[in-house]
Order: C-alpha cells, then structure tokens, then sequence
C-alpha cells in the first residue's frame, strides 16, 4: 500500500499535494492500493476534497495539537498513521513544510528518504526514483534499500494535478493521539510579511523578467505584461540580487519551484539554475533577442526579438 500525506493550511488544500496522489497513481500502476492522510484540525472539507481520486480511502488525523503546524506534532502524528497502516511507501509533495518535518519523520522511523523525485522508473525489476543532483546537471536514480517503508518527496510540478485519476473514495477517521506536552516548538501568528507574499508555487500564471530587462526602471514593463496576463510577476536571480524585486519572486535553485500554466520568461537566457525551478510549467512562452538562447530548448513557443518592442505589441493585443 501506498500512502500519501496531503498538506492543508487552514482548512484548504495544497494543490501540489494533488501531485503527491498523481505520482502515488503512477507508482501504484493498479497494483497496489493507494491512501491519502491528512493532518490538522478543522480538515473536513479538505477530505472530502480529497476523496475525489481514485483511492482506497482518506484518512483524517484529526487533533487540537495539529491546528498549528509544529514538527514534533506532525513528526508524531504521522509516526503513528505509519505505523497503524504499514505502508511500502510514503509520499508527499515536496513542500516547505515537508522539507521541515519529514527528515525528522524518516530518522525516528529509522527508514530511508528520497527527496525532490522527478519520475519514477525500472531499474532492472526495481523501483527507482529519479532526482536532480548538482543544481539540476545530473538526475539519478534511486533506489531505496532497507526495510519498508520508503518515504519519497515529489518535486514540485514534476507530476500533473490533472493527471490524478478520478474517484470517489470513503472517508475515516484514523485513531491517533497527539501528546502535546512533547511539542517543543511554539507557533506565533504569521508575520505580516510572509500574509501579503506571494505563493508563487500556487500561481496559475508567471511572467518572469531576466537580466535582458536592463534597468531596475524596466521592471515596469514586465509588470504591464504580467498585468495583461492576469499573472503573477517573478524574476530570474540577478534582478533579485540587485534588489530590483524581492527575493520571494526568484525562479531556480536558489528561488522558488513553480508549475504554472504558464510561463513567460522575458529577457531570461535559461540557466540551469532557473530553469530548474520552472521547467515543470505546462506551457513557456520565451522572449529573447539571442536566437541561440538555452531558454529556446524548453520553450513551446519562441519569440526572438527585442523584449522592448515585443512586450508593448502583446500588451496592447492583450488588452484587446
Ligand atoms: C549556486 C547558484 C545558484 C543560482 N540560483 C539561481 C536561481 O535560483 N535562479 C536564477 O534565475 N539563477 C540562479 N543562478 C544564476 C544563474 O546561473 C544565471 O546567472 C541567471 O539565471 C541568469 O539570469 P538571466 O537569464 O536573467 O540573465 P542573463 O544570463 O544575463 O540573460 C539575459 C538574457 O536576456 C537577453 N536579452 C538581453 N537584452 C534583451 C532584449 N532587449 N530583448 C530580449 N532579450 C534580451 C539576452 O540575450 C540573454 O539571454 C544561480 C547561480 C549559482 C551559481
């Protein structure tokens, strides 16, 4: 059996987690069955959410002492579905939140983890989970050794929220007690800053400006196009780095992993380090004047030309 652990905050789902369920699909491939946890208090309409897929069951973890996000109570909690469900795998998206908690989760159960997993492959008769190594110039394949379960992340993107096979599945509640008094940390409200940030991983739209922008007074230009297309504005890391847009907005290793629908890099030359944090958008539209830019290999559709006549011509044909 499969198990994925779906992410919610405040009662809503995170979409990647959808990508968790896909890759689970896919892994599963009709052989093994298929179950969805998810952890928190108030968690209701997100189950029932969830049980749209094609799965033998959603489990709800339901406590007060997983309300708040903490490492120890979801380290615990989810121990303690593990080890009632005995699962081979577990998956989930490979999130903030799971990137926080989950190494602790694979070291107390003593079990191997697979982070940031772009596909999934036979390696000769055995399961092997490909990721990225060295900033995206290698993807390995993994195999996982020890005894069960394996516990695997899903980078971001890398499976299709839309690929998860529909269902309707029944939803129950599995028994687990969450002692608060092991919780070291203390969550405080979110800080002000991080309310009005961008998610730019929900984002169904990204226009995203390069170096080929010039100027910090240009950025205005990219900010009309994102505008147009009713998306969200992103940045390559030079412009970031000199301060022309917040750091939250940077694409690539070092920045955000986003799977739009779509996405526009302008004036972007397609470092690896970008485009590994792009490169899982459905649709990328590129303008650059350098015909021989790399960011034309995964482009879908190329414009070569000058950002600066190219951005006005589609913002007046958007506005259309
Ligand atoms: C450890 C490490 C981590 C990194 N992490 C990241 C990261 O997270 N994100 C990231 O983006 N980068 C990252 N980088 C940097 C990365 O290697 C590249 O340097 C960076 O992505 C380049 O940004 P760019 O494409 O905007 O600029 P450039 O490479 O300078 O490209 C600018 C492009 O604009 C085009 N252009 C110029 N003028 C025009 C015009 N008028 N009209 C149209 N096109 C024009 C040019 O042809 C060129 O292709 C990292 C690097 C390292 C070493």
């Amino acid at each position: 059996m499969i198990l994925v652990i779906a992410e919610q905050k405040d009662g809503r789902l995170n979409r990647a987690s959808w990508e968790a369920v896909a890759a689970a699909q896919v892994l599963a491939g009709g052989r093994m069955p298929v179950k969805v946890a998810v952890m928190g208090s108030g968690i209701a309409a997100v189950a029932t959410e969830l049980a749209q897929a094609a799965v033998a069951e959603v489990l709800t973890v339901e406590a007060d002492a997983l309300g708040s996000y903490t490492p120890d109570a979801f380290v615990q909690a989810a121990a303690a579905v593990i080890a009632a469900q005995a699962p081979q795998y577990v998956l989930l998206a490979h999130t903030y939140q799971t990137r926080d908690f989950v190494p602790t989760l694979a070291a107390r159960l003593d079990r191997a983890l697979v982070t940031d997993v772009i596909a999934i492959r036979d390696a000769a008769g055995q399961t092997a989970f490909a990721r990225p190594m060295f900033q995206g110039k290698l993807v390995a394949d993994v195999v996982p050794q020890g005894p069960t379960p394996h516990l695997v992340t899903i980078q971001i993107g890398a499976f299709r929220a839309d690929a998860v096979q529909k269902g309707q599945a029944p939803i129950a509640a599995a028994s687990v007690t969450v002692d608060a008094t092991v919780i070291r940390q203390r969550p405080e409200p979110p800080f002000q800053e991080a309310k009005q940030a961008v998610d730019l991983s929900q984002a169904e739209r990204i226009v995203a400006v390069g170096r080929g922008i010039k100027s910090q007074e240009n950025v205005a230009v990219a900010e009309q196009l994102a505008q147009a297309f009713g998306a969200e504005l992103a940045a390559s890391r030079p412009i970031c780095d000199n301060g022309w847009l917040p750091m939250e907005r940077q694409i690539g290793s070092s920045g955000q992993t986003v799977a739009p629908k779509l996405y526009v890099a302008v004036g972007i030359s397609g470092a690896i380090q970008h485009l590994v944090g792009m490169k899982g958008a459905r649709t990328i539209v590129a303008i650059n004047k350098d015909a021989e830019a790399p960011i034309f290999e995964i482009a879908d559709y190329g414009i070569v030309g000058d950002l600066f006549e190219i951005a006005p011509a589609l913002i007046s044909e958007l506005k259309k």
